[in-house]
C-alpha cells in the first residue's frame, strides 16, 4: 500500500515489510517515510488546518457519517485485513471494525456541539457592565501516532474528534499494522475530506515518530502506545498539547461474597482478548483466601477451554502475539514467575508467535508479571487476606489504567471506587470492558488525558477567552 501526503498517494523504494503475526508471511509492504517527505507532509497539513477550520461543521459530520458507511460496506474485507496484520481472531477482527464505524458516527455528532460559555465578569471590581465569551477553537495540526494492537479502532478515536473539530490530521501508524489505517484514509478521502486535511506517514517511530512529534506546527498530538515511548514524546515534544494513552497491569479483586461463576466467564474473557494485548487486560486476580482453591478449580477448565490457533479459523478464540519476540518474553515472564515460586496451573506453552492461554497461582508480588505491563495471555492469581490488602496490591503499580472488584457489597465496591488509583473501575466484571462514548484514560503512569469522543474533541481545541468592554 502506499502513504498519503500532499494531496498524493506515494511510494518509496525503501518499505516496510507487514508480516501476518501466524504465519510470518509478508502480507504487503509500506513506503518508509524520508525526511523530507515528512517536512511535505507538515507543509501541506499546515494548509489542510486553514481549509478544515472553514470547513463548516455540517459538513464535517457529513463526511464522518458517509467514511462510518464506508467502513461498514466493506466491513468483511478489513476484518480480514485486521486479521492478516495484527494476527487477533477473525471474530475480534469483526467486533474491532463495528467499533471503529461507531466511533467514527459518534465523533459526527461532537462536530455539532462545539461550543463556548457566556459569563457576566463583574465578579472582579473593574468588571462591571463587561461580558465574557469562550470560543472554542481547533489545535490545528493534530498528530496521531496509534499502536499495532488496535489500529483501526484507535485511528477513529483520534482521526474522528481532530476532525470534527476542524483540524487536520497527520496519523503515523505503528510498522506492524499499517494497512487498516491506510484504508481508513482512503475511505475519508472518498467521504470528501479535503486532500490536505489528512495525512499518513509510514515509516520507523524512533525517526519518522519522532520528526513529526517535535515539529513545532504540530499543535497537539495525540498518542496511544508504550510508556518508554510515551517518556520519549514528552522529552522532544517541545510546548504543545499531549494527550498519551498508555499501558497497563490491570488487577480484579475477587471478595468471598463474588459470584464466582460471573467472575470465571468474564475473566475467561477479559484475561485472554486479543491474545493478552490488550492495554486493559486482566493480568492480576487477587482473590479472599477463603475462595482462593474454589475459584481456581472452576476458572482452570474455562481458560482450558479457549481455542487458540490459526486467527482465520472461525474457531478460534486467542491468536498469536505480534512477533515472535514477544512471544518469547512472555514464555520467560512465565518461567521467571515459577522459579519466583509461583505455580503454572495451565498454558503457557509456545509455538512460534502462540502462547497457550495460562494462568499462574500463587504470584509473588515481586515478580516482573505482578510489576510490569505482560501484553500476553497469561493471569496472575494472588491469594490475599482481606480488601485491605487487595486494595493495597492493586496500588502497588506504577499504572493505573483500569481495575475491577467482584462483590455482592456495595459498600466495599464503594471503598475499592475511592481507594484504588485508577482511571477506570469496573464492578462486577474485568478489567477489559469500554463503551466508545465514556471519558477513557489512565492515572499515573497510564497516562494523561481523556478518549472517547466528547472527551477527545475538548482535547483537540484550545480555549479562547473574549471580552466586550
Ligand atoms: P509502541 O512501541 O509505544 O508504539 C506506538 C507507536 O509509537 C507506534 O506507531 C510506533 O511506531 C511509535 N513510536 C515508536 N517510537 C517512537 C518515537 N520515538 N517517537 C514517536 N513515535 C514513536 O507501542 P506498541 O507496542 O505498538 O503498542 C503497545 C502499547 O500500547 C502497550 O503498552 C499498550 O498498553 C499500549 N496501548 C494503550 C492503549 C490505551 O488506550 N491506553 C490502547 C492500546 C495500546 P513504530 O511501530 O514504527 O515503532
Amino acid at each position: 500500500m502506499k502513504m498519503y501526503l500532499n494531496g498524493k498517494w506515494v511510494e518509496n523504494e525503501k518499505v516496510i515489510e507487514v508480516r501476518h503475526p501466524y504465519t510470518q508471511e509478508v502480507v504487503d509492504t509500506v513506503p518508509s517515510a524520508r525526511p523530507d517527505q515528512v517536512e511535505e507532509a507538515l507543509a501541506s497539513a499546515e494548509r489542510g488546518a486553514k481549509v478544515m477550520a472553514e470547513l463548516p461543521a455540517h459538513r464535517r459530520a457529513e463526511i464522518l457519517r458517509k467514511t462510518a458507511d464506508l467502513i461498514l460496506d466493506h466491513s468483511e474485507e478489513l476484518a480480514r485485513l485486521l486479521t492478516l496484520e495484527v494476527g487477533k481472531a477473525l471474530r475480534e477482527s469483526r467486533g474491532e471494525v463495528s467499533r471503529a464505524a461507531g466511533v467514527l458516527r459518534l465523533s459526527a455528532e461532537e462536530a455539532g456541539r462545539i461550543r463556548g460559555e457566556t459569563m457576566n465578569l463583574d465578579a472582579d471590581a473593574g468588571g462591571e457592565g463587561k461580558l465574557g465569551m469562550t470560543l472554542r477553537v481547533p489545535c490545528g495540526v493534530v498528530a496521531a501516532i496509534t499502536p499495532f494492537n488496535v489500529p483501526l479502532c484507535l485511528l477513529a478515536h483520534k482521526a474522528g474528534p481532530a476532525l470534527a473539530a476542524g483540524n487536520a490530521l497527520v496519523a503515523k501508524p505503528a510498522s506492524d499494522t499499517p494497512l487498516s489505517s491506510i484504508k481508513l484514509t482512503e475511505f475519508l478521502l472518498e467521504s470528501g475530506l479535503p486532500p490536505e486535511g489528512i495525512q499518513i506517514l509510514t515509516g520507523p517511530g524512533g525517526v519518522t515518530g519522532e520528526q513529526l512529534a517535535s515539529d513545532r506546527r504540530v499543535r497537539k498530538i495525540s498518542f496511544t502506545g508504550s510508556h518508554a515511548v510515551a517518556q520519549r514524546l514528552t522529552q522532544v515534544a517541545g510546548i504543545k498539547k499531549l494527550s498519551l494513552e498508555l499501558g497497563g497491569n490491570s488487577p480484579t479483586v475477587i471478595m468471598a461474597d463474588a459470584d464466582l461463576d460471573l467472575a470465571v466467564r468474564s475473566l475467561t474473557a477479559t484475561g485472554y482478548a486479543l491474545a493478552g494485548q490488550a492495554c486493559i487486560s486482566t493480568q492480576r486476580v487477587l482473590v479472599e483466601k477463603s475462595v482462593y482453591e474454589e475459584f481456581l478449580e472452576r476458572f482452570r477448565p474455562s481458560v482450558e477451554a479457549l481455542v487458540a490457533g490459526d486467527p482465520l479459523d472461525e474457531k478460534t478464540q486467542v491468536g498469536p502475539l505480534i512477533r515472535e519476540a514477544d512471544a518469547k518474553r512472555v514464555e520467560e515472564w512465565i518461567q521467571e514467575a515459577v522459579s519466583d515460586g509461583a505455580k503454572l496451573v495451565t498454558g503457557g506453552t509456545r509455538q512460534g508467535n502462540l502462547v497457550q492461554p495460562a494462568i499462574l497461582g500463587a504470584v509473588k508480588q515481586s515478580s516482573r508479571i505482578s510489576r510490569d505491563e505482560l501484553f500476553g495471555p497469561a493471569v496472575g492469581v494472588i491469594p490475599v487476606d482481606n480488601l485491605d490488602q487487595a486494595i493495597a496490591l492493586a496500588n502497588d503499580t506504577r499504572y493505573g489504567l483500569s481495575a475491577s472488584i467482584f462483590t455482592q457489597d456495595v459498600s466495599k465496591a464503594m471503598r475499592f471506587t475511592r481507594e484504588v488509583q485508577s482511571g477506570n473501575i469496573q464492578i462486577n466484571w474485568g478489567t477489559l470492558w469500554r463503551a466508545d462514548f465514556m471519558p477513557y484514560g489512565g492515572l499515573k503512569d497510564s497516562g494523561l488525558g481523556k478518549e472517547g469522543p466528547r472527551y477527545a474533541v475538548e482535547e483537540m481545541t484550545e480555549l479562547k477567552m473574549v471580552i466586550f468592554h
